[in-house]
């Protein structure tokens, strides 16, 4: 098993900061119907393993369908930068969208789908 990396991302403004603990080099393409808008590229951490630096106040949450899940977006560059919700074992967690990461090439990432358009 490779070791977790610490990744600093955010949106494109630079209103939204944040630091998250990840695996590295794995990331889930999912078909459902924000994330194909959205193109994000997402990497899933418990809720202990990442951090908001700043942005609090510059984020809006969207919730929609089953609404398990936060899309938060940056009210002011519109950049999904990371998700809220929680895993099926009742653990909070974050979803980061990986192409948001600083200095992270997404197509170094392995790349698995998720089909969740069908959830
Ligand atoms: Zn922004």
């Amino acid at each position: 098993m490779s070791e977790s990396k610490t990744y600093l991302g955010g949106c494109h403004c630079g209103s939204v900061r944040f630091e998250a603990t990840l695996a590295p080099g794995k990331a889930m393409a999912c078909n459902c119907s924000i994330c194909s808008r959205v193109a994000a590229l997402r990497a899933f951490t418990p809720a202990t393993s990442f951090k908001l630096l700043s942005g609090e106040d510059a984020l809006t949450d969207y919730q929609f369908g089953k609404k398990h899940l936060h899309h938060l977006f940056c009210k002011v560059c519109g950049i999904h930068s990371f998700a809220k919700g929680t895993g099926p074992d009742g653990v909070e967690m974050r979803s980061i969208n990986i192409r948001c990461l600083d200095g992270v090439d997404p197509l170094s990432f392995e790349v698995t789908h998720l089909d969740g358009k069908s959830r």
